[in-house]
């Protein structure tokens, strides 16, 4: 039976994409030879990075101006330290929202100084800190849209007089909004996007090329950028992959399409979590997250029972994070609102039994 894959990451794909890359690893595109036994030169390889880079741009709306876009190795952990090394001078400005900014901060904090404008530690990353200020002069601001361990997500995002950096690896390309105003933007495939092995980068070349330290060849965006993303072999395969998820969200209406059909399966659940005296909810109302959804169990007595009723109805991957236990719900794009309707079925029969 096919599961109702609600993990956090790595994560729910589109079924068709996986057929399709399934076929690829036999036999690419009738080749008579595998994806992953040509060469990343070769004029059929070569073909999908450039639709992947493009369809990246496309997709957020920023080909012509000026970004380019890369898939690099070393996950979203390895641009924590990309991004300080080719960007950070003197200070730099981090947003702290959770345990992922926080290890981005740490990873700055060995090229130069950085300001914490805000944090939400206090309360266990429970909420998105509002009205703070951000210094002048900054090297660069740095922002998580979406706490994937927390289950909170930036809805609006600050202005400075620097060029903004944003973690969107959990949930880039579901929800519309003004890209331009990114500087740079990065996600682990993993969450959204494909198979665990590679990031996606895009950053607008204008903001490169003023650190005065020397970058190691791997870790420089330009070397990169000018070997169009294939300085070295590339993770080919969850490259080939992130292609076509993004060719199956482009042929579902783009990102718009997406955001629509994401606020429809977070309202379902959000709306059992408020009306069910058995849960409760975890981030605050304002700021939690369509893609992450964290919860607990009001009687700890229950939580035997309904993880039971969970594995009868074939949903996998709902135990949250070790930090903030009870439940989380990840609802990325290839999840269906019909899966969200599976779990919500099982928590208003754990309400009637409770
Ligand atoms: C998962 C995650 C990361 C870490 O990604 P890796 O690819 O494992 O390094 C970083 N940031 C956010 C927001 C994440 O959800």
């Amino acid at each position: 039976m096919k599961k109702h894959n609600f993990s956090a990451g790595p994560c729910i794909l589109p079924q068709e994409v996986l057929k399709k890359a399934s076929e690829s690893v036999v036999d690419f595109n009738g080749l008579g030879l595998s994806l992953v036994e040509i060469s990343h030169r070769s004029k059929e390889f070569v073909e999908v990075m450039e639709t992947a880079r493009a369809l990246a741009l496309e997709l957020l709306g920023l080909e012509g101006k000026g970004y380019k876009a890369l898939f690099l190795q070393g996950g979203a952990s390895m641009e924590f330290l990309m991004i300080a090394y080719n960007l950070l001078e003197t200070k730099a400005g981090y947003l702290n929202t959770g345990t992922w900014s926080d290890k981005s901060i740490k990873e700055a904090k060995l090229f130069g100084e950085v300001i914490e404008v805000g944090s939400s530690k206090d309360e266990n990353f429970k909420y998105i800190p509002k009205g703070y200020a951000i210094p002048s002069g900054l090297d660069y601001l740095h922002l998580t849209s979406n706490n994937t361990i927390f289950g909170t997500q930036m809805k609006k995002f600050p202005t400075a007089d620097a060029p903004l950096v944003c973690d969107m690896s959990s949930d880039i390309f579901s929800r519309q909004m003004d890209f331009t105003q990114f500087d740079l933007i990065y996600a682990g495939a993993q969450k959204n996007m494909g198979p665990a092995g590679t990031t996606l980068v895009v950053v607008k070349e204008d903001i490169l090329g003023k650190v005065s330290r020397q970058i190691p060849s791997m870790l420089d965006y330009k070397v990169h950028i000018g070997k169009d993303s294939m300085f070295n072999t590339p993770a080919v395969f969850p490259v080939y992959v992130s292609m076509l998820t993004m060719q199956w969200l482009k042929d579902m209406g783009g990102i718009a399409a997406m955001e629509e059909i994401n606020e429809k399966k977070s309202r379902l659940l959000y709306s059992e979590i408020d009306l069910s005296p058995v849960f409760q909810g975890y981030a605050n109302k304002e700021d939690r997250s369509h893609m992450n959804a964290t919860f607990n169990i009001t009687d700890e007595k229950l939580k035997e029972e309904f993880d039971s009723m969970l594995k009868e109805a074939g949903i996998n991957g709902l135990n949250g994070h070790r930090s903030v236990g009870g439940y989380r719900a990840s609802m990325y794009n290839a999840l269906s609102l019909e899966s969200v309707g599976v779990l919500v079925d099982v928590m208003s029969e754990m309400e009637r039994k409770g």
